[in-house]
């Protein structure tokens, strides 16, 4: 199962996208309700190795599970 980024809660910083080992974090369009850009994850790409939780530094921000409603490409 895939990790999730929730759109509205992500702030954009981006720790994430360098720390992933396979290159499955994109940004998304646009921003989101807090008026900061975002990122999602490719889930068919994403080993769930669990780095982009531990880097995150927005609480909430990354879930380790699969939850494509929570999750928009913008
Ligand atoms: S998920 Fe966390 S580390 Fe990744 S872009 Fe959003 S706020 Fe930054
Ligand atoms: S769990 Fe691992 S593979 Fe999946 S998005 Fe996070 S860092 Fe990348």
């Amino acid at each position: 199962m895939a990790h999730t980024i929730v759109t509205n809660v992500c702030e954009g910083v981006a720790d994430c996208v360098d720390a992933c080992p396979v290159a499955c974090i994109h940004p998304g369009k646009g921003a989101n309700r807090k008026g900061t850009g975002f990122y999602w994850i490719d889930f068919d790409t994403c080993i769930d190795c669990g780095i982009c939780l531990q880097v995150c530094p927005v609480e909430g921000a990354i879930l380790p599970e699969e939850k494509p409603e929570l999750q928009q490409r913008g």
